[in-house]
């Protein structure tokens, strides 16, 4: 049988030869003492490359968003994020269980909130209300389909929320997709958020790690709230190492799952039974809509190809580097083939 077909998530890339190599001879110290090289050198890099003063290395992205909450709020403030956020669906609301912050969901109408958006549900202070602390933003955002936001949107929504006193963080957990489907710098996708993470490995492929950046008074608490969540690591260059393989040669390839995950969706929107938007494919993933998405999901295991429902109707479809341009073609013979029973 051909091999396997993981649509699944780009979070199952392997690491390269390059990091493994990497990991093998990398400097290392312990990091709780700050004096591990490669970690402070991987710091270093990815807040450079998003344009912040400094970086904290966090275990995943779970807790590199957590440890932003706990820096940026106090129990019983509220942090708004769009309904269909990560962070409300797949953090297992480390948030309000572990950082005693609301989550206050926002209906938006593309996934990233619009200062009238946001103006619509922040009164005046009023007795009822959590006070809101935070602005949550997501780029590129998942559940919205991979969608990349240029960014003015994301500009204009921190204006709105600094000119009201209020923070943002940016989970940018796939903020490199972004800044290479756009033609822009990660930079200026994050220039005027107040802390960003970024993840390494996911399309980047390193095995783990994800990296909170901000302003250097902002790290230095960060990295109090992650070593109070048990992140405080020791010989962690051996992980930086393949982070800062991810960082420097992992990005530009990205614009090639961009382009099959747009040949993806151009097969899957000829197959009857199917919907699918190719012309708002911009990064990675794909989502189909289908009368019984675990029903076709568990028939396409069947064919060899693997994918997630993220809801009854819903398909997602990720690509990564391990996804060629044959198996985009197999892909879609599956799909058309588990629609049709
Ligand atoms: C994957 C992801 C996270 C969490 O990262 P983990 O490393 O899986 O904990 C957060 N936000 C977004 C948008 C993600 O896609």
């Amino acid at each position: 049988m051909d091999r396997t077909v993981d649509l699944r998530s780009d979070t199952v890339t392997q690491p390269t030869d390059q990091m493994r190599e990497a990991m093998a001879t990398a400097r290392v110290g312990d990091d709780v003492f700050r004096e591990d090289p490669t970690v402070a050198e991987l710091e270093r890099l990815a807040a450079q490359m998003v344009g912040h003063q400094a970086g904290l290395f966090c275990a995943s992205g779970t807790m590199a968003n957590l440890v932003a909450v706990l820096t940026h709020c106090r129990r019983g403030d509220a942090a708004l994020a769009d309904a269909e956020a990560h962070v409300l669906h797949y953090e297992a609301g480390g948030m309000s269980v572990l950082a005693g912050t609301f989550p206050q969901p926002l209906r938006t109408r593309d996934g990233h909130p619009t200062p009238e958006e946001l103006e619509a549900v922040v009164g005046p202070p009023d007795v009822h209300r959590p006070p809101v602390r935070l602005v949550w933003l997501e780029n590129t955002h998942n559940r919205a389909g991979g969608v990349a936001y240029r960014p003015d949107r994301t500009a204009a929504a921190a204006r709105w929320a600094h000119a009201r006193g209020l923070r943002v963080h940016l989970d940018g957990a796939r903020l490199f997709n972004a800044a290479v489907a756009l033609g822009v710098a990660a930079a200026d996708l994050a220039a005027s958020v107040d802390s960003v993470m970024v993840s390494l490995s996911k399309g980047l492929s390193a095995p783990a790690g994800s990296v909170l950046c901000g302003s250097e008074a902002f790290v230095e608490e960060a990295r109090r709230w992650r070593k109070a969540l048990g992140g405080g690591m020791r010989q962690v260059g051996i992980l930086a190492a393949a982070g800062l393989v991810a960082l420097r040669e992992m990005v530009d390839r990205l614009r090639e799952d961009h382009r099959r995950a747009r040949a993806l969706a151009e097969g899957l929107a000829e197959i009857p039974g199917v919907k699918v938007e190719p012309d708002r494919v911009q990064t990675n993933i794909v989502l189909a809509r289908v009368a019984d998405a675990p029903g076709v999901v568990g028939r396409l295991r069947a064919y060899g190809v693997l994918a997630l429902a993220l809801d009854t109707h819903t398909i997602r479809f990720v690509t990564h580097r391990h996804v060629e341009d044959g198996d985009v073609e197999r892909a879609v013979q599956a799909v058309r083939a588990a629609v049709a029973g």
